[in-house]
C-alpha cells in the first residue's frame, strides 16, 4: 500500500522548476488587458453608453435596456477581438468558490445562418437553474429559477475564452441567495451613514468608499503527494499525520528566500492576475514549511474582493502546471500555523481623505477619533455578530482549537492611541473643555508620527487591530469569501456612526456646542466599549481569564457562533439595515449550519474510510512481522533467551492490538452518531448534534493513528507522511 507513497516522493525528487518569462518588460503594457476596465469601455462604447455605466458606477444606479444593448455590442466586440466564444454571468453563490455556466455567442440568425450575439438582455440578466445551489429553504425546488444580475461596478473579465460578467444571483421572489448582493446593500448603508458624519466636518463629502486590502495565506504541496493523501483531495485537509521533527521552530521559512518551484508559480499566476487587473504586489514566505502569501494593492472592498475570488481560482488552476496544489482550507496542518486571510479594511472620503488616518490639523483629527472611536465601539457591540461572520468549519481550527489564539473578539489600538482615547474621557469628565485643552487633544493624535503609528501593528496576536491608517481584521480565514466578514462589519460601524450622528444632533439641538457634543459622546462611546481593547499577548491564558472576567465572549463552537446571527442585536444591525430581511437572514443561517454539517460528515465519512482500509491493515500488517519474528524467535531460542529477548517486542504487539481497538472502537460508535445525527432535519440541531457527538472523536481517533505512524516500519506507510508534505519539493 506504501507504494504510491514512494512513486510520489520519487516524482517529487525529478521535479524542475518551470520558466516563467513576463509578456512584456514592463508590467503597465499588460496589466487589466483581459479587463473591460474604463480604458477599454471608453474605447468600445459610445460616448452616451460609456456615460450611463460611469452615472450607474457613481451612483449605484443600475442601467436601462437600451442602453444595456449599446454596451453589450461594445463589450462583445473587445470580448471577440480578445478570443472570447463564449459569456457567462460570474456570481458568488452561498458555496466556497464562485459560479459560472457558460453560453456561447453563437445564435442562427434569421435566414437559418449562424450569428455572433450578445444582447443587452443577456448582459443585464440571465436565468441560471438555481435548484442546486443553497439556498436555506428560501426556494422551493418547483420555483428553481433565480436570476444574476449585471454588477455595473466590478469590470467584465476574460478567462480562457469566456467573457465573465460579474453578477448578483437573486431569487425570484427577491431574496438574495449569493454573498455579492449582501455585500453591495452593506456598502451603500455604510456610505450614507459615514458621509453623514463626514459632514460635521466636511460638507464637500459626498460619498464614503469601503477599502478592502486582503492578505492570502496558502500552502503548497506537490500534486503527487496531494494524490496520495485521500484526506486533503476530499476535505483540504490532514485528517492524521505525526508533526515532523522539524517543522517551524528555527523561524527559517518567514521571509526567507522562496524556493525556486515555488516562486515560478507566483510568478506565474501573478502574470495571469496582472492580465486581469488585479494588482498583486506583494508576495513572501509565512511562518510554516511551504505556507506563502500574497497580497494586492487595496481597492474598493466590492472590486477587492471578486479580484480574490478571482485570484484564489486563478491559483487554483495555475498552481496545476507546476504540479503543485495550492491549499486553501485555515488548517492544513496540525500543530504548524494555520492560514488567514487579514482584511485590511478603511474608509475613503470622495475627497481624498483616509478616515482611519490621522489628519494634519485639529480638525482633522477629530473626525479621524471619530471614525476610530465608533469602528471600536461597533466592533464592542457587534463582537458576537462579527464572529459569526469568520467561524466557520475550517476556521475554527485557527480560531478557539487547542494550538490556535481564542475565539475572542478584541481591538489592538496601540499604547499612544489607546491613552488618546483614555485622556479624551478624563478631560471631558472633568467638566467643560476649554478650546484649548480641545485643540491640544486633537493636536496630540497629529503629533504621533506616522513610522510609529505604522509600528503599533507588530501586535501580531489581535484579532482585529488598528495599523495606522487602517484596521486589519486578522481572524477572517484563508479560505472564505470576504464577503461575509465585510458585510458584517461594515454594516456593524454604519449602524453605530447612524446612531453617534443622532446622539450628536441630539445634543446639538439642546444647544451644546458641535465639537463640544463630538467629544461628549466620543466619551461615552470610550467608556462602553473599554473592555474590547487590549494590548497584550492575545494568545495568552492569562488573556482567556481576563476576558472572562470582562464580560466578553468566547465561543468556540461553530453552531453555537452562527446561532448569533439570529440575536436580537445582530438582527437588529443586519434586518434594522435592510441587508436582509428576516425570512432571508434565516435562510442564510440555515445554509451556514449546513454547511458546517456537511464539512464535518465529509470528514467524518473519510476518517471511518481511511482507517479502516489503510490504516488498520497496514497496523495488522507490521503486527503480523512482529507475531512472526516472535514465533521465529522461540524456535532459535532456548526458552531463558527468549523470553529475555521477546519481551518488549511482545508488549509493542500489545500495544498496537490495543491501538487498533481503541481506533475501531472510535470508529464504530463515530458512525453510530452521525446516524443518530442524520436523522435529524432540523439545520441547528443536526450543526449542534455534529458538532457535539461527531466531531469530538476526530482527535481521538488521530491520537491513535499518529501514535501508531511512529511505530509502524516506515516502508510500509500508506500515507505521505508531514516531513514529506512539507520539507520536500
Ligand atoms: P502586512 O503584512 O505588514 O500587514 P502587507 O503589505 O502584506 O502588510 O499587506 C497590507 C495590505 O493592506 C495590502 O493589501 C495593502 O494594500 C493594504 N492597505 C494598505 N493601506 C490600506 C488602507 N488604507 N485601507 C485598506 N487597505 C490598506
Ligand atoms: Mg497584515
Amino acid at each position: 500500500m506504501a507504494e504510491l507513497r514512494f512513486k510520489a516522493l520519487e516524482e517529487v525528487f525529478r521535479r524542475q522548476p518551470k520558466i516563467v518569462k513576463l509578456p512584456s518588460n514592463e508590467v503597465t503594457d499588460f496589466f487589466g488587458q483581459k479587463a473591460f476596465d474604463r480604458p477599454k469601455m471608453e474605447k468600445f462604447l459610445n460616448k452616451e453608453a460609456f456615460q450611463s455605466v460611469m452615472t450607474a458606477i457613481s451612483e449605484g444606479l443600475s442601467i436601462d435596456r437600451k442602453m444595456a444593448d449599446q454596451i453589450a455590442i461594445g463589450m462583445k466586440a473587445w470580448a471577440v477581438g480578445m478570443g472570447a466564444t463564449h459569456y457567462t454571468h460570474w456570481f458568488h453563490p452561498l458555496t466556497d468558490g464562485t459560479a459560472e455556466k457558460h453560453d456561447g455567442f453563437i445564435e442562427f440568425g434569421e435566414l437559418g445562418n449562424m450569428i455572433e450575439n450578445f444582447s443587452g438582455k443577456l448582459l443585464v440578466q440571465q436565468e441560471p437553474d438555481a435548484s442546486s445551489f443553497p439556498s436555506g429553504g428560501l426556494r422551493n425546488t418547483f420555483e428553481a429559477r433565480g436570476y444574476t444580475a449585471w454588477d455595473v461596478s466590478s469590470p467584465a473579465f476574460i478567462v480562457d475564452t469566456t467573457l465573465c460578467i460579474p453578477t448578483v444571483f437573486v431569487s425570484y421572489t427577491g431574496e438574495a441567495l449569493d454573498y455579492k448582493a449582501p455585500l453591495l446593500k452593506a456598502l451603500s448603508v455604510i456610505d450614507l451613514a459615514a458621509v453623514d458624519v463626514c459632514r460635521y466636518f466636511d460638507k464637500s463629502v459626498s460619498r464614503v468608499q469601503a477599502n478592502l486590502g486582503w492578505e492570502q495565506e496558502y500552502f503548497l504541496i506537490d500534486d503527487a503527494l496531494y494524490n496520495a493523501r485521500p484526506d486533503i483531495i476530499l476535505t483540504g485537509r490532514t485528517l492524521m499525520g505525526h508533526g515532523s521533527s522539524k517543522d517551524q521552530q528555527l523561524d527559517d521559512h518567514y521571509f526567507g528566500s522562496i524556493p525556486e518551484r515555488a516562486g515560478a508559480f507566483m510568478k506565474d499566476f501573478e502574470i495571469e492576475a496582472y492580465k486581469l487587473g488585479i494588482p498583486v504586489k506583494t508576495r513572501h514566505n509565512e511562518v510554516a514549511p511551504n505556507q506563502f502569501e500574497c497580497a494586492p494593492i487595496f481597492e474598493e472592498v466590492n472590486l477587492a474582493n471578486d479580484h480574490n475570488q478571482l485570484i484564489m481560482d486563478l491559483m487554483k488552476r495555475i498552481a496545476r502546471h507546476h504540479n503543485f496544489r495550492v491549499l486553501f482550507h485555515e488548517k492544513p496542518f496540525a500543530g504548524i500555523n494555520g492560514s488567514g486571510k487579514h482584511n485590511n479594511w478603511s474608509l475613503q472620503t470622495n475627497t481624498g481623505v483616509n478616515l482611519l488616518s490621522p489628519g494634519k490639523n485639529p480638525k482633522g483629527n477629530l473626525q479621524f477619533l471619530t471614525f476610530l472611536v465608533n469602528v471600536v465601539k461597533a466592533v464592542h457591540d457587534s463582537q458576537d455578530l462579527i464572529r459569526a461572520s469568520i467561524l466557520t468549519a475550517g476556521n475554527s481550527h485557527r480560531l478557539g482549537a487547542n494550538e490556535a489564539p481564542p475565539s475572542i473578539i478584541s481591538v489592538f489600538l496601540g499604547s499612544q492611541l489607546s491613552s488618546t482615547l483614555d485622556e479624551i474621557v478624563e478631560k471631558v469628565s472633568n467638566g467643560k473643555m476649554t478650546p484649548d485643552e480641545k485643540t491640544e487633544l486633537k493636536l496630540g493624535i497629529g503629533k504621533i508620527p506616522e513610522i510609529l503609528l505604522d509600528n503599533t501593528d507588530r501586535n501580531r496576536t489581535s484579532p482585529f487591530a488598528f495599523t495606522g491608517n487602517r484596521f486589519e481584521f486578522r481572524a477572517v480565514g484563508s479560505s472564505a469569501n470576504c464577503a461575509t466578514a465585510m458585510i458584517a462589519l461594515n454594516v456593524a460601524v454604519a449602524d453605530q456612526l447612524i446612531q453617534f450622528k443622532k446622539e450628536v444632533d441630539s445634543l446639538i439641538e439642546e444647544n451644546v456646542k458641535k465639537d463640544e457634543a463630538i467629544f461628549q459622546i466620543l466619551k461615552k462611546y470610550i467608556l462602553a466599549s473599554e473592555k474590547i481593547r487590549f494590548e497584550g499577548d492575545g494568545y495568552s491564558e492569562e488573556w482567556k481569564k481576563e476576558a472572562e472576567k470582562r464580560g466578553l465572549s468566547n465561543i468556540n463552537s461553530v453552531p453555537a457562533s452562527i446561532s448569533k446571527y439570529l440575536e436580537e442585536s445582530a438582527k437588529r444591525v443586519l434586518i434594522g439595515n435592510e441587508i436582509y430581511k428576516e425570512k432571508e437572514l434565516i435562510g442564510r443561517v440555515d445554509v451556514e449550519y449546513e454547511k458546517f454539517t456537511k464539512k464535518i460528515q465529509i470528514e467524518a465519512r473519510v476518517l471511518g474510510d481511511l482507517v479502516i482500509n489503510h490504516i488498520i491493515p497496514t497496523a495488522l500488517s507490521y503486527q503480523n512481522k512482529l507475531i512472526q519474528n516472535v514465533q521465529g524467535m522461540k524456535e532459535i531460542f532456548p526458552a531463558s533467551v527468549y523470553e529475555e529477548l521477546a519481551g518488549s517486542r511482545i508488549e509493542l504487539i500489545k500495544e498496537m492490538s490495543s491501538a487498533v481497538s481503541i481506533i475501531k472502537e472510535h470508529v464504530k460508535e463515530m458512525i453510530e452518531e452521525r446516524r443518530i445525527a442524520n436523522k435529524i432535519t432540523d439545520e441547528r440541531k443536526k450543526a449542534f448534534e455534529y458538532d457535539s457527538k461527531v466531531l469530538p472523536y476526530f482527535e481521538k481517533i488521530r491520537y491513535q493513528i499518529d501514535k501508531l505512524e511512529l511505530t509502524v516500519d516506515n516502508e510500509i506507510w500508506p500515507l505521505p507522511k508531514y516531513r514529506e508534505l512539507l520539507f520536500t519539493s
